[in-house]
């Protein structure tokens, strides 16, 4: 037989069995023949034809006459590697059809025919899949900065922000949560929230959780026991967390306000000390600020000089007769250099124009933590009538004697030596000492006031009649009396002067209560780290130094006594007056709530306000606690930007993509979970990742999660997850840790892609390479590779292999007449007749349409080849039974036989093909062994 004419219709007969199988797929198949070191088309299935837009006939044409020439050198470059290397090349390359681009991935498969050597090209589109793994990258991207601005929001906070789920367990936190819990960030994960309260406030926390899954935010003042027992006040806002429109959890904000607590109470304490004190007192008392104007006077000071308290405050001191004002200017100078006046004489005036002696003592107010002088405090006293009284009992006796015994000053004559001359029943009664016991009046001075009398004579002789100052002096048996002591020269025969003295002990611990309390009062003010003032409801009367920064002013007086609604943003103004309406009317403590304020530079700040009023001198003052949170709202305002963010993004991707702790429980987790595994998320959340992955793939997920724990980096890996329904499915997952500020894994995002689709493609095309996609059979490559083994074995052996060329008889009648699905029925049940036919060590392969070899090695001779043989043919004779036609059928084989060292392979099939030629040209059913 010529073998040209075998070659040409066997090739033929491939070609239109490919045609047939090949133009029904949608992936791009070509076949090129490589001769003369060039590249030809030999056939192109109808999707490669349509993606080379070549109108005309290209079979037999080269790369160059039907490409552009920058493609075609590519092309012959990757095929001929493809030659030389004789295994499969994969390349990618990118096509722009309508301005779209594409990413096609094409395997050349090498394989002979007879003398031809060409190459198979499976082209397939993964654009989709390259574009998926592109946007999700950027996703990823985007995830992670996202994640991280928002970790760092939530870590880098003072408060303690926690995720809850819908009842009460702590799904997340920050590290503040050691603050105010005691459990470090990973310890707190997975405990109910419930675990901190008292039973008693159980009720109130699930009260507001209902709240706050019911989309409402809500806030609450409540207390908490810290892990090492001690109770803790925080400040707790539940916000809803919505995923979708539904509420999933909750978070809670806590926040620490033990010591706004105390320092509120502490204050109020101190507060109404104060009030008492200075109301209370029987003494007049004023304060002064720097610049002469009265901030403050009390009920004893209306009632003394008989202005109103409205009339005088934040006015020039009106008590100041017009006369004195220079002279008391040079007082307050001497105060105002931080030097206490005690007891000064002086005369003031009262509202009806009266003018009153006066005694008063002058305290510089500093200011606590500059020295700075701020203001004075004076306290007066009224000695008018001491003074009266001193005038009586010089002139007239009887009236002396009447005081003398008495009055409740301790009264005592003295010679110019100091030698007593007389005292009054007061002055035993205040001094323990009876006359007689008595030489010198220095007697009862302290033993350091001793040589101060010798003085005082002298003053008395010299300089000025009468003396008034408050001093100590000694009771008899050492006790120490404050007093107010009076000296009046009267040269009146032996007597020289009368000294009276009035106990003042308890007015001057009053005033050294007073004065601490003032102290105090300030301190705790000036020194509140939260921005406090107080105002009346028009104007600002006190502020600490914190609200001083706050309203960024450089001194005080920029506000103090200004208007309070300067301070209010203009939007907000409404607002305040309502609110200030409200809180005459009535003592309160309002909610904290959050109010507009510009300060000094124009520049609006958020402040979280909280009020307390209280009355003094029937007047309504409030005290503002202030806390500056626009930072923290703009920190809310982009938390909730990013996590908004976030969500869309991971609720929208078809990527599942988890939020994992580092020890891989899952917090977060997107709703295509549902889709790609079909398991729910709230199934998933809390879980361990590994809960669902499949038990093979497991090592190879521990020991990557393992690597990228350690490296910090992003790992991409291919992983088999369990279906809720029990199957497997390919995902590809890049693992990506989030690392803090100390470089540590706080957090891992997880972004699988199912490759399911791609992964049976892969395979599909690995079956197509060396299988036959038909009847599942090897294809001639793999039946070359055990022929060649079969053909080793006898020559190591003797035992003969026998190769078999099997080819249906008038098959194609089958495919006119029943069509050819009927026809590809008939051929696998062929390819089964004949695999249950032979041994598991021979090989059946299906070169082409009804064409079927076999290699039968280790046969022990000629004759149990023709045995095995007449076997095949008698079972491919059987009827066979499709679709209700009944089917007669036959065969013919044509057989070679080698033994050892006979022939190359090339000549076996030669034979074999002859040997098939004579069985059917004897007319079929029947085998030919050469
Ligand atoms: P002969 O007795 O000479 O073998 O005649 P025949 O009709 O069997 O013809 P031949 O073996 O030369 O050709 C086999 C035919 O099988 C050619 C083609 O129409 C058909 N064929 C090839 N591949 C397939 C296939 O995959 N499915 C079906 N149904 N038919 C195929
Ligand atoms: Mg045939």
């Amino acid at each position: 037989m010529n073998q040209h004419i075998q070659t040409f219709e066997d090739i033929s007969q491939f070609a239109n069995i490919l045609k047939s199988a090949f133009n029904t797929v949608n992936d791009i198949f070509y076949i090129m023949e490589f001769k003369n070191n060039e590249f030809y088309y030999y056939f192109a299935n109808q999707a490669g034809r349509g993606h080379l837009d070549y109108e005309k006939d290209m079979a037999g044409k080269t790369f160059h006459e039907v490409l552009p020439k920058e493609k075609a050198d590519f092309l012959t470059r990757q095929y001929l590697k493809c030659v030389r290397q004789k295994k499969i090349v994969t390349y990618s390359d990118e096509v722009i059809v309508d301005q779209q681009k594409y990413i096609k991935e094409s395997v050349l498969t090498p394989f002979t025919y007879k003398d031809q050597f060409f190459i198979v090209s499976v082209v397939r589109d993964v654009s989709e899949y390259t574009r998926k793994i592109i946007e999700l990258n950027h996703i990823k991207e985007s995830i992670e900065t996202n994640q991280e601005r928002l970790s760092s929001i939530i870590h880098n906070n003072d408060d303690v922000i926690l995720t809850l789920d819908q009842d009460g367990y702590i799904l997340d936190s920050n590290s503040a949560c050691m603050n105010i819990f005691g459990y470090s960030q990973l310890e707190i994960v997975g405990l109910s929230i419930a675990k901190f309260f008292n039973n008693d406030h159980l009720d109130l926390l699930f009260e507001n959780l209902k709240i706050a899954l019911q989309k409402e935010q809500v806030q609450f003042d409540t207390y908490i026991y810290n892990k090492n027992g001690s109770e803790v006040h925080i400040q707790l806002k539940l916000i809803p967390l919505t995923i979708k429109g539904k509420v999933s959890g909750v978070y809670g904000i806590a926040r620490d306000i033990t010591k706004t607590k105390l320092e509120i109470e502490k204050l109020q304490k101190s507060n109404n000390q104060l009030n008492s004190f200075l109301n209370h007192n029987a003494d007049p008392i004023y304060i002064t600020n720097l610049e002469g104007k009265i901030e403050f006077v009390n009920d004893a000071f209306v009632e003394m000089f008989g202005f109103h308290k409205e009339d005088v405050i934040q006015k020039y001191n009106k008590i100041i007769p017009d006369w004195l004002v220079e002279d008391t200017k040079a007082l307050y100078q001497v105060a105002k250099s931080g030097k206490s006046l005690k007891d000064h004489h002086l005369i003031r005036q009262k509202e009806n124009g009266e003018l009153l002696d006066i005694s008063v003592t002058f305290s510089p107010i500093y200011n606590d933590s500059s020295d700075e002088v701020t203001g004075i405090a004076s306290i007066a006293r009224d000695i008018t009538n001491y003074k009266k009284r001193e005038l009586t009992i010089l002139q007239e006796n009887q009236d002396l004697k009447l005081l003398w015994k008495y009055s409740t000053d301790a009264i005592v004559m003295f010679n110019q030596l100091g030698e007593i001359i007389k005292v009054n029943p007061m002055f035993t009664n205040i001094f323990l000492f009876e006359e007689h016991e008595l030489n010198s009046l220095s007697d009862i001075y302290l033993d350091f006031q001793k040589n101060q009398f010798q003085k005082l004579i002298r003053i008395l002789q010299e300089e000025n009649d009468c003396l008034q100052f408050e001093t100590k002096r000694m009771k008899k048996g050492g006790e120490v009396v404050d007093v107010l002591a009076t000296y009046r020269k009267v040269e009146n025969g032996e007597t020289f002067a009368i000294a009276t003295y009035k106990d003042i002990t308890k007015e001057k611990q009053i005033y050294k209560e007073l004065s601490n309390s003032e102290e105090k009062y300030r301190k705790v003010l000036d020194s509140s780290p939260e921005p406090l003032i107080i105002h009346n409801g028009e104007t600002i009367t006190y502020l600490n130094k914190a609200a001083l920064k706050l309203a960024k002013a450089k001194k005080v007086c920029f506000i103090k006594g200004k208007p309070l609604l300067n301070f209010v943003h203009p939007s907000n103004r409404e607002n305040v007056i309502e609110r200030l309406k409200r809180s005459k009317e009535s003592q309160f403590v309002t909610e904290p709530s959050i109010e507009k304020f510009v300060t000094l530079d124009g520049e609006t700040i958020h402040a979280e306000i909280s009020t307390a009023a209280f009355q003094e001198h029937g007047q309504n003052y409030n005290i503002v606690m202030l806390r500056d949170v626009t930072q923290k709202l703009r920190a809310d305002n982009s938390l909730k930007e990013s996590e908004e963010r976030f969500r869309i993004i991971a609720e929208n991707t078809k990527s599942i993509i988890k939020i994992l702790t580092p020890t891989g429980k899952v917090t977060y987790c997107s709703p295509s979970i549902e889709e790609i595994l079909g398991i729910p998320v709230w199934n998933e959340i809390g879980k361990f990742i590994s809960s669902n992955i499949h038990f093979e793939d497991f090592p190879l997920f521990e020991s990557s999660m393992e690597e990228c724990m350690k490296s910090g980096k992003t790992i991409a890996l291919e992983l088999r997850h369990i279906h809720r329904d029990g199957y497997a499915i390919w995902l590809k997952s890049h693992i990506t840790p989030i690392l803090n500020e100390q470089r540590e894994v706080e957090k891992v995002i997880l972004i699988s892609n199912d490759i399911t689709e791609l992964k049976q493609k892969e395979s599909t095309l690995t079956q197509m390479a060396f299988y036959d996609y038909l009847t599942n059979l090897p294809n001639r490559r793999l039946f070359y590779k055990q022929l060649e083994q079969a053909m080793l074995t006898t020559d190591k052996t003797g035992k003969v292999s026998a190769l078999m060329v099997v080819d249906c008889d008038k098959f194609k009648i089958i495919n006119d007449t029943l069509g050819h699905d009927v026809g590809d029925e008939v051929i696998k049940e062929f390819a089964n007749r004949l695999k249950l036919s032979l041994r598991n060590k021979d090989t059946i392969s299906r070169i082409g349409g009804d064409e079927f070899t076999v290699v039968t090695p280790e046969m022990n001779s000629i004759e149990e080849v023709s045995y095995v043989a007449e076997r095949l043919l008698k079972k491919m004779s059987e009827p066979i039974y499709i679709q209700g036609h009944e089917i007669n059928l036959t065969a013919s084989i044509g057989i070679a036989v080698y033994t050892p060292n006979s022939y190359s392979m090339d000549e076996l099939f030669r034979k074999a093909d002859k040997s098939l030629y004579s069985s059917k040209e004897l007319g079929g059913n029947i085998f030919t062994l050469d």
